[in-house]
């Protein structure tokens, strides 16, 4: 119940040990925390105490919780926790090696198969994280006689990517198609042209225009890569994303995508032609170089993607009702700017306005974090309210209500 407390003794974390002055080599370090103290950014190293559902236990709080990305209610499902316990018990715990060597086990070899079922492709590649896809895909796809334009609210890993690869990145402001036409035709005499983007963009909800990416990409003979992340699971008749629900499969190369989030387990994946995914074994660094995600971990990510097959109504619901309460925070005034998914920013203008409301909202055991430099530009920083499908109808009615009076 929230407000209610829920720290569970035994599983409590030991105190941490009293600070100790840093020494003199790292003594600058005491300034820069400073610094984002002063700054509104300071962020708090929170703990979760037991299984998340629509209600988190945060430092001892029962809260509900809006800041996790278990959009279908996944990640607490005992039905995981089962997969991955009968994974554990026929592949035992750790990988061992990276899949390149001898970490690529049955229940990974599994799950690709049921990711390529899932986007309808020909092969999967699965990653320890989807922050280690993108930054490893990017990097084997481009490098610096190359092109990559990028959009300009693309998440990290595919920021962190375009700088591994070393390439020529040109920015285009977020969807703007006309500005990314002008970026390829400057790019005429770079040996290869890469679009990367969100499709469901994480920090303000809205969708990227996939139809117009591959359009350009015709007709300047680029690569298109396109990051599901927040997608998977929730878009498309079959729940692959956004790629199946905007009918682009045929012009997009390759998909990025995430185990973690709405697939509530844990692991990234990258999809496409087969030959390309076995280029990519030897290319991709971060699958070549990396232990493999645990197989018990692959094995609830199987069983996750079947669920997305089963429970249908998990997305479908979850989308209805984040229509619903985009609607209704709109109708109330407040600036959620393009939103157009499970995801719902509330812009509040500056760090410390973010923070101030986030914590108001906490007050009403409402969990709603604060989004800031460097995860948004610092004048657009907001709250972000993730839905999930477990949310139960009135505490979207007390989030709303809450808003409304505290966030104008
Ligand atoms: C979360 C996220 C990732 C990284 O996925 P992880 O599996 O959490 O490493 C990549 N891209 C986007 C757009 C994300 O939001």
């Amino acid at each position: 119940m929230a407000g209610m407390p829920c720290r569970i003794e035994d599983t409590a974390p030991a105190a941490r040990r009293p600070s100790a002055p840093l020494p003199a080599a790292l003594a600058w370090i005491d300034d820069e925390l400073d610094a984002l103290r002063d700054a509104g950014l300071e962020r708090p190293a929170r703990v979760r105490e037991g299984r998340q559902a629509g209600e988190v236990c945060l430092d001892g709080r029962t809260l509900v919780n809006f800041g996790s990305n278990d959009y279908l209610g996944l990640a607490g499902d005992v039905r995981l926790t089962k997969a991955a316990s009968k994974g554990a018990c026929a592949e035992g715990f750790g990988a061992g090696a990276s899949p390149l060597v001898s970490g690529h086990s049955r229940a990974h070899d599994a799950l690709e198969r049921a990711i390529a079922g899932l986007l309808d492709v020909e092969a999967a590649l699965v990653f320890p994280s989807g922050y280690a896809a993108n930054t490893a895909t990017i990097a084997a796809l481009a490098g610096p006689d190359d092109f990559i334009a990028s959009d300009a609210c693309n998440h990290a890993s595919i920021i962190d990517g375009c700088r591994l690869a070393r390439a020529r990145v040109g920015v285009y402001p977020h969807r703007d198609l006309a500005a990314l036409d002008t970026l390829l035709g400057g790019a005429r005499d770079a040996r290869r042209r890469l679009i990367v983007s969100d499709t469901l963009f994480s920090m303000d909800g809205t969708i990227a225009p996939l139809g117009g990416l591959c359009e350009l990409a015709r007709r300047h003979d680029a690569i298109v890569l396109v990051d599901e992340a927040h997608a998977t699971g929730v878009f498309g008749d079959r729940g692959s994303g956004l790629v199946e629900e905007t009918g682009t499969a045929d012009g997009v190369h390759v998909r990025v995508g995430t185990l973690s989030k709405a697939l509530g387990a844990a692991g990234g994946f990258v999809a496409g032609n087969a030959a390309f995914i076995h280029w990519l074994r030897h290319k991709a660094r971060a699958w070549m170089f990396s232990t493999a995600h645990p197989p018990a971990v692959a094995a609830a990510a199987t069983r996750a993607i079947a669920l997305v097959a089963q429970e249908p109504m998990r997305r479908l619901e979850l989308r209805e009702r984040a229509a619903d309460f985009a609607g209704r925070l709109r109708h109330s005034g407040l600036d959620v700017g393009g939103a157009e998914a499970q995801i719902v920013p509330v812009v509040m203008g500056s760090p410390r306005a973010a923070v101030a409301l986030s914590e108001k909202l906490l007050g009403e055991e409402l969990f709603v974090p604060a989004i800031r430099p460097p995860s948004v530009p610092s004048h657009k920083s907001l709250v972000r309210v993730s839905l999930s499908w477990l949310h139960e109808r009135h505490d979207l009615t007390r989030l709303a209500e809450a808003l409304a009076t505290h966030a104008r």
